[in-house]
């Protein structure tokens, strides 16, 4: 008998790879990888520098086209896409208000419902009483929340990270973790996270792809089967212990 899967991806990825003209044949950037992505799944991608995991993330998002390959997404939709980048990348001349309903302008949405939603991902990223304030006025860890409110705002389908808690202090994003792992679950979104953390991998993930270095392919696909939600402790068991060593062993 053959087992069904009880849930069918949203994503898929076939065959995709990236080359970089650079007058000298093309750099190889990322190999050929394939993989599909579950509704509400939370994937987290690691690997050395320059193994095209930010190439990946930009072709997702469908600001690069692939080299090779296809992405589709379920019913061939074209999705809504919410990025976030290491850098937050805040407009400096508006509010943080301003800066989350920006999404929400460009699709035209009447200024009202755009507030009000904007509200909402102010309360959801914890910023209230920031609302007025600017860009200039907001440590590390404000300013990203800014950044993901702002990805959040028009409800995208898939939420990408890469490496968005890369410039924050150790124990700011820590604290993220658990802010980003509250998230998530509230908002049931499909999550590509690109990181250099295997902490931060195994707190977050349902599942990480490791990719080798460049050209980048994926190594091993590991499933992240520890309990939710995770506290700071699930780091201090064995377990936890046992899947950071295989994603260290797969690193190396
Ligand atoms: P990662 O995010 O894993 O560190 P990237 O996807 O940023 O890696 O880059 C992979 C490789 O492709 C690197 O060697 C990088 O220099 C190169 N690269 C990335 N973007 C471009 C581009 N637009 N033009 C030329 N080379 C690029
Ligand atoms: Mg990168």
């Amino acid at each position: 008998m053959t087992k069904q899967p009880i849930i069918s991806p949203v994503l898929f990825v076939r065959d995709l790879s990236a080359v970089f003209p650079d007058g000298n044949g093309g750099l190889h950037a990322l190999g050929t990888v394939t993989f599909s992505v579950c509704p509400r799944e939370f994937v987290c991608v690691l690997g050395p520098s320059g193994s095209g995991k930010s190439t990946l993330l930009r072709i997702l998002a469908g600001l690069l086209p692939p080299t090779t390959g296809s992405v589709a997404y379920e019913g061939n939709q074209q999705p809504r896409i919410g990025f976030v980048f290491q850098q937050a990348n805040l407009m400096p001349w508006r509010t943080v208000l301003e800066n989350i309903t920006l999404p929400l302008e460009m699709e035209n949405t009447p200024a009202d419902t755009a507030r009000q939603k904007a509200r909402e991902m102010v309360e959801l990223v914890g910023l209230e009483g920031f609302e007025a304030s600017l860009p200039r006025d907001l440590s590390g860890g404000m300013a990203q929340r800014v950044a993901l409110a702002r990805a959040l705002v028009h409800d995208p389908d898939l939420l990408l990270l890469d490496e968005p808690f890369g410039s924050l202090d150790a124990l700011t994003r820590e604290r993220m973790w658990t802010e980003l792992s509250r998230i998530w679950q509230a908002r049931q979104k499909t999550v590509i996270m690109v990181t250099h953390s295997i902490s931060e991998a195994l707190f977050l993930a349902d599942r990480v792809l490791v990719f080798t270095a460049r050209p980048g392919k994926i190594k091993l696909d590991l499933l992240v089967d520890l309990p939710r939600p995770r506290s700071d402790e699930v780091r201090y068991t064995a377990h936890f212990g046992k899947l950071a060593r295989r994603l260290k062993e797969a690193i190396e």
